[in-house]
């Protein structure tokens, strides 16, 4: 089986300070909590910004470029930046991609609109295809994100956008989503197989006290794994995790007693053909 690659999502945009007080919102807390997760084994950070003010998700330039010089000043993590964080909380198309000039070598490209909690999370046909267009342009390779079997057939619409091999993000266990079970894991998994062939790239992001259980399920598949405060801030039942990078550490141990290696950020670079 291939090494394991690590993504840590550190912020995202919808987890607050109040739920957890640790939770980092600068861009030098942001990097420096995704440089301990890389230390911890993670090669690649996904990332959010915070206004630093309010502690909000927004999508703001200069935010993402500080970010972004601080984790690779001191890194060579893959940097994937966010395309969706924001459309929840009102953020317009163009306010979406305004990372992608900034050399990430990867971005989320979200493969369609649903019901996301209380909010609708829109992606259109043609705004994933206006996206999908920006990444090719920019030479950043889209990580597709599908919260449902039927965003993963979506993807055939934009084919000629993408570069092989495709990298898929099986978010599971939002509300509005598929939910986060083994079952549904592995009809994720097959259905991206049928429609894309086997050499298809496949990581799983579950949510809240799903996140451990499936990401040990994608570990024995061969899939990759995401893991951070964007989408679980538990280490246990009713025990927030100290950092993110006890999140990685965590599944590190797991995988290197199954037997799967962990990729470093050079060796997830040639894996994902960056
Ligand atoms: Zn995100």
């Amino acid at each position: 089986m291939r090494k394991l690659i690590i993504t840590v999502a550190p912020t995202g945009s919808l987890t607050t300070r109040a739920q957890l007080p640790w939770l980092p919102i600068t861009p030098r807390e942001i990097a420096d909590s995704a440089l301990e997760a890389y230390k911890a084994g993670a090669a690649i950070v996904h990332i959010h910004v915070r206004d630093p003010e309010t502690g909000k998700g927004v999508q703001d330039r200069e935010l993402y470029k500080e970010t972004i010089e601080y984790i690779r000043a001191e890194s060579d993590m893959i940097i994937c930046t966010t395309t969706g964080g924001g459309a929840t909380l009102g953020v317009d198309a163009m306010g979406r991609i305004v990372s992608l000039d900034l050399g990430p070598e990867m971005a989320s490209l979200n493969c369609g609109s649903m019901n996301f909690g209380k909010a609708i999370f829109p992606n259109p046909p043609e705004l994933i295809e206006t996206f999908a267009k920006k990444m090719k342009e920019f030479g950043v390779k889209p990580e597709l994100e599908v919260y449902e079997i039927g965003h993963i057939a979506n993807v055939q619409q934009i084919l000629n956008l993408l570069d092989q091999p495709l990298r898929f993000n099986f978010v599971m266990g939002v509300n509005g989503g598929i939910p986060a079970t083994i079952e549904n894991l592995l009809r994720m998994r097959d259905t991206v197989y049928k429609l894309y062939g086997t050499e298809t790239q496949w990581q799983v992001t579950a949510i809240g006290r799903y996140e451990t259980p499936l990401c040990v399920h994608a570990v024995l598949l061969g899939g990759d794994i995401r893991v951070g405060f964007e989408d679980n801030i538990y280490y246990s039942k009713g025990v927030k995790a100290k950092s993110n990078a006890q999140l990685v550490e965590r599944m590190v141990r797991i995988a290197n007693e199954i037997g799967r290696e962990i990729a470093t950020a050079e060796e997830a670079r040639d894996l994902l053909h960056l």
